[in-house]
């Protein structure tokens, strides 16, 4: 622990007084936090966490003020804060948080990371990277001898966002149709989801604190679990005590995406609102392996950044979260942006071969790892990656909140068999109709798995079913 818990009248409080304007606020609550630590007063459990919970928020409030120019005392005062929260949660003892250092260090590079990033290289032949990365999930994602692949619908809860990411739909100035489904429309959503096959949820929401908050996400969670759904969540980064709550209730495991790593770009990319904060972001997952989730989604937005730049920070973020939680399971996805709200346009096009290598080079660094496609690509190139190394698709998604319901298909001019089933497309028209991103896998769950069973793969619905233990490996690199 720093020498402030144990010291409060060291040199790093007199930089406190003298650089931060709530000085006077905030270094009592390090005080109480030294004197609970160190034993010295008791503090009931709901005390501990509140003030865990004051001193994780001054520690990112810090990190944001002191972006771009953070010394050496920042940087320790970000690691007495997160420390102190740490011990006061009564977490296991653990090294301070390194996220920022990890994700650029080449230090840490392992063997398999070097081999994945020369599979980018264009001058290495296509079949070449492809078989390496299906040999590979054959090797770790097979049940007598088929491919297990697993599938899943995200259910959308609320397109409001205080958020102004460029590239999104949801974003607040844009004028859509936006909504806001109550826990009985959540459960309404998933029922019709149920009918179509689907056991695994991905709860998706735009950051709206007054709306999508942890009290309401955690019942949405907990009605669904009653209906014998699995979940997950894919919201806006969370403190570590939120997500334990999310855990309590039943999520199993969280999706975020840094977007990109570059940290220039991110500023760019996210000018106003809480997203503005990378740390928050960077170091979300760990909040949530430490709050009890057991699968970590990782993820870039192809389009933003250079891929390969992003691709290798995010492989080294994911390896140093990795060794810090070898119980979780890790996964990713690679978003691609094909048609962004109008006045953005994508400054890195990612063509489909570049796509392809891009998960191939995942596949070859992390063999064990969950690759996720989801329905933003349409279904030939699903079905391509499929066959190479993906080990979970979505189905039947609508990216408007409430778009399950029945017959929306025959109303947005969707034709074939999708449209016949009643399934939604946002293929087009997407943000008048207040989604996300466009979907081009129109296919319905059973046509997705009836595509997959005529191919050789064992379908799974349910986390765990069929699953192979080295799904959850005990270093799931
Ligand atoms: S990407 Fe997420 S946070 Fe950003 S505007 Fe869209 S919903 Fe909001």
């Amino acid at each position: 622990m720093g020498t402030l818990l144990e010291q409060p009248s060291d040199c790093l409080a007199e930089w406190v007084i003298a650089t931060d304007g709530h000085a006077a606020r905030r270094l009592p609550l390090l005080e109480m936090a030294r004197r609970i630590i160190s034993g010295v007063i008791e503090a009931e459990p709901q005390a501990r966490r509140v003030l865990a919970i004051r001193l994780e928020r001054w520690r990112y409030q810090h990190l944001d003020l002191r972006r771009g120019e953070a010394n050496c005392m920042d940087l320790r005062l970000a690691e007495v804060l997160d420390l102190a929260t740490n011990r006061l949660l009564g977490l296991a003892e653990r090294p301070p948080r390194w996220t920022r250092e990890a994700i650029s260090h080449t230090g840490i590079d392992w063997p398999e990371l070097h081999e994945a990033l020369a599979a980018l290289d264009a001058r290495m032949p296509l079949d070449q990277v492809t078989a390496k990365a299906a040999a590979l999930t054959a090797a770790h994602f097979s049940i007598g001898g088929r491919r297990r692949m697993f599938l899943y619908a995200p259910l959308y809860l609320s397109s409001h966002c205080v958020n102004y990411c460029v590239y999104c739909g949801f974003r607040f100035p844009n004028a859509i149709p936006r909504r806001h489904l109550s826990i009985e429309e959540a459960v309404h959503q998933a029922e019709i989801l149920g009918q179509r096959g689907i056991r695994h949820i991905l709860l998706v929401a735009g950051d709206y604190p007054r709306l999508t908050n942890v009290g309401y996400l955690s019942q949405v969670v907990r009605r669904l679990a009653d209906c014998g759904f699995s979940t997950a969540v894919e919201i806006a980064p969370q403190g570590t005590l939120a997500y334990a709550e999310l855990a309590a209730a039943g999520a199993c495991g969280v999706t975020l995406y840094q977007e990109t790593y570059n940290e220039q770009l991110y500023a760019i990319y996210h000018p106003r609102g809480t997203k503005c904060s990378y740390d928050w972001r960077l170091e979300g997952l760990e909040r949530a392996a430490e709050g009890g989730m057991q699968r970590l989604g990782f993820g870039i937005l192809l389009g933003l950044a250079d891929p390969r730049e992003d691709l290798a920070a995010m492989m080294r973020h994911a390896r140093y979260v990795a060794r810090r939680f070898p119980h979780c399971t890790i996964a990713f996805s690679l978003p691609r942006i094909y048609e962004a709200p109008a006045g953005f346009q994508p400054p890195f096009a990612i063509s489909d071969e570049l796509f392809v290598r891009l998960y191939c080079a995942l596949r070859i660094a992390f063999p064990k790892a969950e690759l996720v496609l989801s329905t933003r690509e349409p279904a030939e190139l699903r079905n391509r990656l499929a066959r190479i190394c993906i080990t979970q698709l979505s189905a039947g998604s609508s990216t408007v909140p409430g778009g399950y319901e029945n017959g929306e298909a025959a109303a947005s001019g969707v034709v074939g068999p999708a449209a016949a089933a009643g399934f939604a497309s946002t293929c087009g028209g997407w943000e008048q109709r207040g989604g996300q991103f466009p979907v081009c896998d129109n296919r319905s769950p059973a046509e997705v798995a009836a595509w997959l069973t005529d191919n050789g793969f064992q379908p799974v619905w349910t986390p765990g079913a069929g699953t192979p233990t080295a799904v959850v490996p005990t270093n799931p690199q």
